[in-house]
């Protein structure tokens, strides 16, 4: 039972802040500057499915179908301290924190 890591655990992980992060409203996606070079484009739908705030996991561990429309944009992202983002979507979600060891995670699943 630990393969499934809480995000938040990804906090106690040091993971380098980016130089940067774009928020790209047109092409609906979030694009993150990492000082090593690499460059992630996360699209909001992708964030917004991975969010792991303590509703989103609850409703992923009783298996519950989360369907979100495609046009999910995000409107806002704020620093969540030093160590990641807090997204504000277009749904009227902004519970969710992304840990940056957790964004470079998911840029590198996508
Ligand atoms: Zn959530």
């Amino acid at each position: 039972m630990t393969t499934n890591a809480n995000p938040r655990e990804y906090l106690r992980h040091t993971v380098a802040a980016p130089d940067g992060v774009h928020l790209n409203r047109r092409m609906r996606e979030v694009e993150i500057s990492w000082p090593d070079g690499r460059t992630d484009k996360l699209s909001c739908l992708a964030l917004r499915a991975a969010c792991a705030c303590s509703s989103c996991l609850h409703a992923k561990r009783s298996g519950r179908l989360a369907l979100y429309d495609a046009d999910i944009t995000i409107v806002d992202a704020k620093p969540f301290g030093v160590s990641g983002l807090q997204l504000f979507f277009s749904d009227g979600h902004s519970r969710g924190v992304f840990p940056w060891a957790y964004l470079r995670e998911l840029g590198e699943v996508e």
